[in-house]
């Protein structure tokens, strides 16, 4: 077996290799899984790909890419799993648009290769594209899209189906209460937090990195209160901490040839 080099990360800091990654695995490995994607699943897809185009603060070339495949998806009703391959490769004649062809984990790389990775990635794209609605679009307090787009790519498109089916039972108990681009943010962050709960010592945990009430206090400090002697979170403070964490300049592009 190869022995993978054991990168370190910080904490503190959200890695453009890991959101690239993920983007990655979810357009060439689990839209890839099709041999036909019916006009459901087309849909979702566009509905996603539009997103990334709209909200991820990716580097140049890998937008110039997001943007051709957005363009290339919107007049399609119907497309065979061989026409998504030749759309998703890159072009060798467009040497601006490109994607990475290979996965690259550093703040979701797991102390063994079975544990985290995609499924962190995934997790760490959908906060940052919640946070980069809520400080990029002009409609602040409409209701956000980037919810209702992650409910259908996790639907139709994620790999762990035990996993879809427990985030769409959060989806239809609550995510149509959601108003505004703030409350996408403390949704899918409290959302998470209830994930981690239950999966606290499961199988699935890497033991190098236990499932914690996430921001940890050494991450945040303001972000808990203590009311009536009891540890609280103070939505106000996750707010500006999510605001920053998942900023622009909070990305780094260590360990990106
Ligand atoms: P992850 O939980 O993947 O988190 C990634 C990173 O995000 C963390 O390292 C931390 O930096 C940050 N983070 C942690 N909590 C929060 C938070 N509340 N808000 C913002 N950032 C945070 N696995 C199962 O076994 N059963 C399931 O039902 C299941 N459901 C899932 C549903 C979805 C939608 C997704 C994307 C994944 C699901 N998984 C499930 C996988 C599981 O949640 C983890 O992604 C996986 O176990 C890897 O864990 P991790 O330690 O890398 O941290």
């Amino acid at each position: 077996s190869t022995i993978v080099p054991w990168r370190v990360a910080d904490r503190k800091k959200v890695y453009m290799a890991d959101l690239e990654s993920a983007i990655l695995y979810t357009l060439r490995v689990e839209a890839a899984r099709f041999r036909h994607l019916d006009k459901e699943r087309l849909s979702v897809l566009k509905q996603y790909v539009n997103l990334l185009v709209k909200y991820f603060p990716g580097r140049p070339a890998v937008m110039n890419y997001l943007r051709n495949l957005d363009l290339w998806l919107k007049p399609m009703t119907n497309v065979s799993g061989n026409e998504w391959e030749e759309a998703l490769g890159n072009n060798p004649e467009l040497p601006h648009a490109r994607l990475p062809e290979n996965t690259l984990w550093v703040g979701c790389q797991g102390s063994k290769p079975e544990f985290r990775g995609f499924p962190c990635g995934l997790w760490t794209l959908f906060h940052l594209l919640t946070v980069q609605e809520a400080l990029l679009s002009p409609y602040r307090s409409s209701p956000p899209e980037v919810l209702p787009a992650m409910r259908g790519y996790i639907k139709y498109f994620f790999g762990c189906r035990e996993c879809a089916e427990h985030f769409e039972g959060m989806a239809a108990e609550s995510m149509s209460r959601v108003k505004n681009k703030d409350g996408a943010i403390l949704w899918l962050w409290s959302r998470h937090n209830r994930v981690n709960y239950r999966l606290q010592g499961a199988p699935s945990d890497d033991p190098k990195f236990p499932k914690i009430q996430w921001p940890p206090q050494d991450l945040c400090w303001s972000c808990q209160i203590i009311v009536n002697g009891k540890r609280m979170w103070d939505e106000r403070a996750i707010l500006r901490f999510f605001k920053a964490h998942f900023s622009r300049g909070n990305i780094y592009l260590d360990f990106i040839k």
